[in-house]
């Protein structure tokens, strides 16, 4: 590999708009390592389709929410590409639940992932990042509408919110940038799922730019994020959204 050729790891990079995050730094140059927790296939079929366009690539499996994983996902991408720039913790899931159920196991899974896997993530990013590198976070848009149905959702991104300006704070000196993004509404499984055509068709026109983001929406902020122009961009969420605020 060329010694200028920066390397990212992209958490939940195997489906919606990890993969398309996975596809779009590899296209801006970068060496991807594309994680996944089960959609191994998915996630060797990222990898396929960046290393047939002429970039660099591979799997790695790690639950974000594993700290021992995601140890060995960083390790595994030091012994595969040699150094690291960026770090973009997108992987993310959204069981629905209102707080009346007191849905337990769901809010657990999605602290889980979301808050926890988070930290555990942002930790190994500022163990390892280099020196002028980048660090994104994902948020979400929808912490500011409060619908019902997003208790447990929204207070894990209000929280990941809360740990990206402490990181910023914290990283201090060594020139590197910790910010999130926080989407608006995406045509991905994660907002499809359980959703009627009508709901969809709904939520689609709340933005006065009146369509749904697409994954590449999202990709084109966290590359304009990792790339040279983003480099003045700190301790921010960047709410990605179309207007839907
Ligand atoms: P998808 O459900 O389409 O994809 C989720 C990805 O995360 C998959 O690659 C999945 O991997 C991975 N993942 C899930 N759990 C874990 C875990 N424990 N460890 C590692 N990887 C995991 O979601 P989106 O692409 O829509 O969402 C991406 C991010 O964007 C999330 O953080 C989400 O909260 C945020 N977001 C999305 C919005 C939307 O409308 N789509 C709006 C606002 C924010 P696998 O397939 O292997 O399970």
């Amino acid at each position: 590999m060329n010694q200028d050729t920066k390397v990212a790891i992209v958490t939940g990079a195997s489906r919606g708009i990890g993969a398309e995050i996975a596809r779009r730094l590899a296209k801006d140059g970068y060496a991807v390592a594309v994680n996944y927790s089960g959609s191994v296939a998915k996630a060797e079929a990222v990898v396929a389709e960046i290393v047939a366009a002429g970039g660099r690539a591979f799997p790695v499996q790690a639950d974000v929410a594993d700290a021992g994983a995601v140890e060995s996902l960083f390790q595994a991408t030091f012994e595969r590409f040699g150094r690291l720039d960026a770090v973009v913790n997108n992987a993310g899931v959204m069981p629905m639940t209102r707080i009346a159920d007191a849905d337990l196991d769901a809010f657990d899974r999605v602290i889980a992932t979301n808050l926890r896997g988070s930290y555990i993530v942002l930790a190994q990013a500022a163990r390892h990042v280099a020196p002028g590198g980048r660090i994104v976070a994902f948020s979400s848009s929808v912490i500011a509408k409060s619908f019902p149905g997003y208790g447990a959702y929204i207070a894990s991104k209000a929280g990941v919110e809360g740990l990206v300006h402490v990181l910023a704070n914290e990283l201090r000196g060594r020139n590197i940038t910790v910010n999130a993004v926080a989407p608006g509404p995406v045509a991905t499984e994660l907002f499809l799922e359980g959703k009627s055509a009508e709901q969809i068709a709904q939520l689609g026109m709340l933005a006065p730019l009146e369509r749904l983001g697409q994954p590449a929406d999202i990709a084109a902020v966290v590359s304009f994020l990792l790339g040279a122009d983003g480099g003045w961009v700190n301790s921010q969420v960047l709410r990605a959204n179309g207007g839907f605020a």
